[in-house]
């Protein structure tokens, strides 16, 4: 079953991807997944293959050297990439979101004519060190307080100087810590009455002097990000490695908000494997399992056809997500757009339970993937800017307000 449904309306370019990751998810990923889940490391060699495969340097413009994959492409492939290996798909996505925001996400908001040729100036070193050098990107925000959430300043400066900025703070589960090359922090410029707005996205790159990995990975889901804490102690950072422009975060965030759901394809992925593990074990076709058929038991075909009802449910609004991102879009589409976050993340989760409701015990064996399909996609929820909590409280809000309307607060 193809993750992205009909295979007709799909755009050449979406049929090829998805087809190569779906051959490195099957025959590469699958097999290092429960290995890289158990030892909570990096896998350095997906990487690997994602390079040779050209999957790194997939949302860089054609004209400098990418391949020039639209968001509707990558969230296609990167759903591909997470039926068969979350982890992997996750921290890709912190990797491919670099190049996705300083490219068409950039190219779709409003800059002054010296700003738009200095971002020029600067985002062809980091495609050009991506598609010609190979390099990985990861989006380390989270530090613990409000701002990942989007409610206050980021907490971490970079601090103006000569020809670039010092850069002090903390970023806490940065995916891809002590793998990557460049951490695509989000700082504050440190100017006096800085807000949001003074929101700065930075490549720092990982052997920068006064950059260090801390602390300890050993949590219950998608192991193989390495979400270790990153410090960053007076860093110098040049003022090229700007992945956009001082204050651009600010607008994109505000006008372009699938930059965010581009955390759900990777449990899209995860919802399809817990249903295609279902029917593989219900069929008595897992590699390793003993052959005994399931299939004729009316239970277990109604509950099958309830995990279909919900994947089906779930990828429409994958799709129609996918098909909607664009600069401004109506309050009826961002509205969608949280509804279809929400319903991704959560009903991952919901799948892969039924999935071990369903096939029953020895299904939940370590040597099977289904026990860390269940693991893995209880973290989609818990994504900030865009935790279940947070799409309801937005989606709760605009329901019932339209813009500038408030009430008084009864006490
Ligand atoms: C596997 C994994 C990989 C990750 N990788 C990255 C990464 O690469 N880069 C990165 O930046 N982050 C990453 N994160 C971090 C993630 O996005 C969250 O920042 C982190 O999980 C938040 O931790 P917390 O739940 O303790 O946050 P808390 O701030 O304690 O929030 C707890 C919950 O409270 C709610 N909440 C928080 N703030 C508010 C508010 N102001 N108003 C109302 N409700 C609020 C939210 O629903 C949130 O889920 C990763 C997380 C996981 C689990």
């Amino acid at each position: 079953m193809h993750i992205a449904g009909n295979v007709q309306t799909l755009t050449p370019l979406q049929r090829e991807l998805t087809e190569v990751a779906a051959t490195l998810g099957r025959e590469r990923f699958a097999p290092r997944a429960e290995r890289h889940d158990r030892e909570a490391s990096f896998p350095f060699e997906n990487y690997d293959d994602l390079r040779e495969a050209g999957l790194l340097k997939i949302c860089v413009p054609r004209e400098q050297g990418g391949l020039g994959a639209d968001f509707a492409t990558y969230v296609m492939v990167a759903a591909e990439i997470g039926r068969h290996c979350g982890a992997t798909a996750l921290s890709y996505n912190m990797h491919v979101c670099s190049t996705l925001w300083a490219g068409v996400i950039a190219d779709a908001l409003e800059m002054t004519p010296a700003q738009r040729a200095d971002h020029e100036a600067n985002r062809a070193v980091h495609f050009e060190r991506i598609a010609r050098h190979g390099k990985i990107y990861s989006q380390p925000f989270s530090e613990g307080g409000a701002a990942a959430a989007g409610k206050a300043p980021w907490g971490t400066l970079a601090h103006p100087v000569d020809g670039g900025y010092r850069v002090t703070g903390r970023k806490i589960f940065a995916s891809l810590a002590g793998a990557a090359d460049y951490y695509g922090v989000l700082c504050t410029v440190d100017r006096p009455g800085a807000t949001q707005r003074d929101a700065l996205y930075l490549a720092v790159p990982a052997d920068a002097p006064g950059v260090t990995v801390t602390g300890d990975w050993d949590p219950l889901g998608m192991r193989g990000t390495v979400s270790r804490t990153l410090v960053f102690d007076d860093v110098y950072v040049p003022a090229s490695e700007r992945l956009m422009p001082e204050g651009l975060y600010w607008q994109a965030a505000l006008r372009f908000p699938h930059m965010f759901a581009t955390l759900s394809p990777t449990y899209m992925g995860i919802a399809q494997a817990a249903y295609d593990f279902t029917v593989a074990y219900l069929r008595a076709e897992v590699p390793g399992m003993p052959k005994v058929l399931r299939r004729m038991y009316p239970t277990k075909q109604v509950a099958v056809a309830e995990m279909r009802i919900r994947l089906e449910q779930t990828r429409a609004l994958f799709l129609q997500n996918a098909r909607d991102a664009a600069v401004d879009p109506d309050k009826d589409t961002r509205m969608r757009l949280y509804a279809a976050h929400y319903t991704i993340m959560e009903n991952a989760q919901a799948l892969a339970a039924l999935a071990i409701r369903t096939c029953g015990g020895q299904s939940l064996l370590k040597s099977l993937p289904l026990e860390r399909l269940y693991r893995d996609s209880r973290c989609g929820s818990l994504m900030l800017p865009w935790t279940a909590e947070l799409c309801v409280d937005r989606l709760g809000r605009e329901c019932l307000y339209e813009a500038g309307e408030r009430d008084e607060a009864i006490e």
